[in-house]
C-alpha cells in the first residue's frame, strides 16, 4: 500500500509548485488571476467561515475546562503581558535596523502623494471602545474577532459562575467545540490546494519587476523578521517553554507557509492550533492563547510598522528623533493589537503610526503597492509569535501546577 504523504509535505510541495507556476505565468497573470485565485478564495472562505464559531467555542470551551476564573487571569495575564513585551521588542528592531540601513533606502519622491485612508479616523480611544459589542449577532456578521473573544469570555465566565464551584462536564460546549474542530479538520485537508492557488497569482501578478525601488526596503524588513523570529523566539521558548527552536520552527512549517500564502493570522489560526498542540502546547492553553493572539498579537505587524515609518520619514526628508521613535514603539505596539488578522491590516493601522509622531499619512502610499509581499512576511512572524505564547504558557502553567501539587 502506498503511504501517504504528510500534510505538511504536500504543503510545501504545493508552495513549491505555487512559486514555479506563478514564475510561469507572470507574462500572462490574468489567467492566475481569474482562473486559479477563485479556488484560493473559495479555501479563504471556508475558512472564514469557520473561524468566528470555532474562536468563539473554542475560547469558551477553553475557559470552561480551567473551571476557575482565577486560572482564567492568570493565563490571561501571562498571555498579554508576553504579548505586549514581544511586540514592543519587535517595534525595537525594526526602528533599529530601518536607521541602521536607512542610507541605502530610496528616497522616492512625495510631491502629488494621494491616498485616502479610511484610517485617518483609526485611534487608540475608538479602538477600545470598539472592543466591546453591542448586539449579539454582529460580532460574527462583521466576523470582528476582539468582539468575539470578550462575548466568548463572558458566556464563559457565566457558565463557571451558575455553576458556582460544583462539578460540572460542561458537556454541550466541548461537543460544539469537537465538531468546529472536525470541521476544520475536513477543510484543513484542502489546504495543499488553498496555498497553491492563493500563492500562484501573487507570484503571477507580482513579478520580480513590481520589487523595483522598494526591493531594498523589503529586504530590511524581512531581515528584521528573520532576527526577531530567530532571536527572540528561540530564547523564549528554548529559556521558558523548554523546547527545542529547532523543533519548534520545524513543527511550525505547515502553519508558516500557509500565512505566508494567505497573508492572514485568522486565516492560518485553525493549522496553526494543530501545530501547537503537535510541539506539546496544552489544548486549554492553545484554545485560549492562540485565538486572543491572531487578533491581538501581531510583532510581524509592528516591525513593519517600524521600517516603514523611518522610510517615509527619510522620503520627507525627516529625521526621527529620540521621543518620537520611543512614540512608535508604544503606539506600534497598540496599533498592532488593533489590527485585525487579515491581508492588508496592518497597512491601514501604519496611518495610526505615522500620525503620532506628525508624519504625512499620504507616504502609506509609497509602499502600498508593494504591501502583499511585506504582509507575507509579517504574518509569518505574528503567527509564529503566537504559537511561541502557547509553547511558554503551557510550560509555565505546567510548572506552577507541579510546584502547587508539591506544596
Ligand atoms: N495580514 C496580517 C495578519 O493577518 C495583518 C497585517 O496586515 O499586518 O496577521
Amino acid at each position: 500500500m502506498k503511504k501517504k504523504l504528510a500534510l505538511s509535505t504536500q504543503i510545501f510541495i504545493a508552495l513549491l509548485l505555487a512559486i514555479v507556476a506563478g514564475i510561469a505565468l507572470t507574462g500572462n497573470p490574468a489567467i492566475a488571476t481569474g482562473y486559479i485565485k477563485p479556488f484560493g478564495t473559495i479555501f479563504l472562505n471556508l475558512i472564514r467561515w469557520i473561524v468566528c464559531p470555532l474562536v468563539f467555542f473554542s475560547i469558551m470551551a477553553g475557559v470552561v475546562s480551567m473551571r476557575d476564573i482565577r486560572k482564567v487571569g492568570v493565563i490571561g495575564g501571562s498571555t498579554i503581558v508576553y504579548y505586549l513585551c514581544t511586540t514592543a521588542c519587535a517595534v525595537a528592531i525594526g526602528l533599529l535596523f530601518a536607521n541602521l540601513f536607512k542610507g541605502i533606502f530610496p528616497v522616492l519622491s512625495t510631491s502629488g502623494l494621494s491616498y485616502e485612508p479610511s484610517a485617518t479616523s483609526v485611534n487608540f480611544m475608538d479602538t477600545l471602545v470598539g472592543i466591546f459589542p453591542s448586539n449579539f449577532f454582529k460580532p460574527f456578521v462583521d466576523a470582528n474577532m476582539l468582539q468575539i473573544i470578550v462575548a466568548s469570555l463572558f458566556i464563559g465566565f457565566a457558565l463557571i459562575l451558575i455553576h458556582d464551584g460544583k462539578e460540572a462536564d460542561f458537556k454541550a460546549v466541548i461537543t460544539v467545540n469537537d465538531i468546529c474542530m472536525k470541521a476544520m479538520e475536513m477543510i484543513l485537508k484542502l489546504s495543499p490546494i488553498g496555498v497553491f492557488c492563493l500563492l500562484c497569482p501573487v507570484v503571477a501578478e507580482n513579478g520580480p519587476a513590481v520589487l523595483g525601488s522598494l526591493a531594498k526596503v523589503l529586504l530590511v524588513a524581512y531581515l528584521c523578521y528573520i532576527i526577531h523570529a530567530v532571536v527572540v523566539y528561540s530564547a523564549t521558548v528554548k529559556a521558558m517553554g523548554g523546547l527545542s527552536p529547532i523543533k519548534f520552527f520545524k513543527g511550525m512549517l505547515p502553519a508558516i507557509i500557509m500565512a505566508f500564502s494567505s497573508a492572514s493570522s485568522v486565516g492560518t489560526l485553525p493549522l496553526n492550533m494543530e501545530c501547537a498542540q503537535k510541539l506539546g502546547a496544552d489544548k486549554e492553553v492553545t484554545s485560549f492563547v492562540l485565538p486572543l493572539g491572531a487578533t491581538i498579537n501581531m510583532d510581524g505587524t509592528a516591525i513593519y510598522q517600524g521600517v516603514c515609518s523611518v522610510f517615509i520619514a527619510c522620503c520627507y526628508g525627516i529625521n526621527l528623533t529620540l521621543p518620537q521613535m520611543l512614540t512608535i514603539v508604544l503606539t506600534a505596539t497598540l496599533a498592532s493589537i488593533g489590527t485585525a488578522g487579515v491581508p492588508g491590516a496592518g497597512m491601514v493601522m501604519l496611518a495610526m503610526v505615522l500620525q503620532s509622531v506628525g508624519l504625512p499619512v499620504e507616504g502609506i502610499a509609497l509602499v502600498a503597492g508593494v504591501d502583499r509581499i511585506f504582509d507575507m512576511g509579517r504574518t509569518v512572524v505574528n503567527i509564529t509569535g503566537d504559537t511561541s505564547c502557547a509553547i511558554v504558557v503551557s510550560e509555565l502553567q505546567r510548572r506552577r501546577n507541579a510546584k502547587k501539587a508539591r506544596t
